[in-house]
């Protein structure tokens, strides 16, 4: 310890004890230097105290969003500037960049995401989760077959009313990976009552390999299937993605090696 510190040893240890004590620990880590800077003159009280205070405020900020992305349920996190747009060029950069901006969920407005495995479509949806949770957006975050399993299971329970309404209440629901297993009718019809009641109220992304037309196959029965697709392409942004797997993209390397108007094997 210096003179500075030791001569103010006790307010200052009893001051860092107390802003501990509160939870303010970054006002509490930051103090020794901003004692320090007041004494010498560097700074005055009140602006090295609203510099102190707005970093907790930034920290706690920080913290609270790390804990809403990890409570939404993503996979994975990734962002848009992790997206390589060039591998991906049938992505509109424009048009995603501009969801990222989140008009859609303030008008409540849905995403559908159609492409092959690997093109990016969960990478995106999740981009545009963390976009919102960013944005102080409740977000949940859900796999299809998963969650129409949980709506089942509550159903069994005779708590559906409830597990509707804890999924209905999310500003942004994303369902992931709609069509990669069958959900049959009952399935069809648990996730027909979650779209209805999201419809017109709150944003729903749904990712899926499987063309909106051909979500029949999927649900096991075409009535539901034009139902859901019906609710779900109202006030809705489609993209279309075809391209290859970025999953893959390392196992052809041949692909990159060929020459200019031998095609790129799409
Ligand atoms: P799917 O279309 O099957 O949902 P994903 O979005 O999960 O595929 O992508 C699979 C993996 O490849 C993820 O790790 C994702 O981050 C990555 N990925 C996909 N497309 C791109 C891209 N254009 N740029 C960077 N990473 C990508
Ligand atoms: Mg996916």
């Amino acid at each position: 310890m210096d003179g500075l510190t030791t001569a103010h040893a006790s307010p200052y240890v009893r001051l860092r004890n107390r802003l501990s004590g509160l939870g303010l620990d970054t006002m509490a880590a930051g103090l020794d230097r901003y004692a320090r800077a007041v004494a010498a003159g560097e700074t005055d009280f009140c602006t090295a105290l609203l510099e102190m205070a707005d970093a907790e405020t930034a920290q706690r900020e920080r913290t609270l969003v790390a804990r809403k992305i990890r409570s939404a349920g993503f996979p994975y996190e990734k962002t848009l500037e992790d997206f390589d747009w060039s591998f991906q060029p049938s992505v509109p950069r424009a048009v995603v960049e501009d969801l990222a901006t989140l008009g859609f969920v303030e008008r409540a407005e849905n995403v559908v995401l159609v492409g092959s495995p690997g093109t990016g479509k969960t990478h995106i949806a999740i981009a545009l989760g963390i976009a919102a949770v960013r944005a102080r957006k409740e977000v949940r975050f859900a796999d299809c077959a998963q969650l129409v399993a949980d709506l089942g299971a509550a159903s069994a329970r005779g708590e559906l009313d409830r597990r509707l309404r804890y999924y209905a209440h999310s500003s942004l629901l994303i369902i992931d990976e709609l069509g990669y297993l069958d959900i049959g009718e009952q399935g069809a019809n648990l996730l027909f009552q979650l779209v209805s009641r999201r419809y017109e109220r709150r944003s729903t992304i749904i990712t899926t390999n499987v063309g909106v037309g051909k979500w029949a196959d999927v649900f096991g029965d075409a009535v539901t299937a034009s139902a859901v697709a019906d609710r779900v392409c109202h006030h809705c942004t489609m993209l279309r993605i075809t391209g290859r797997s970025y999953r893959t993209k390392d196992l052809l390397p041949e692909e990159g090696r060929k020459g200019p108007g031998e095609g790129d094997g799409r």
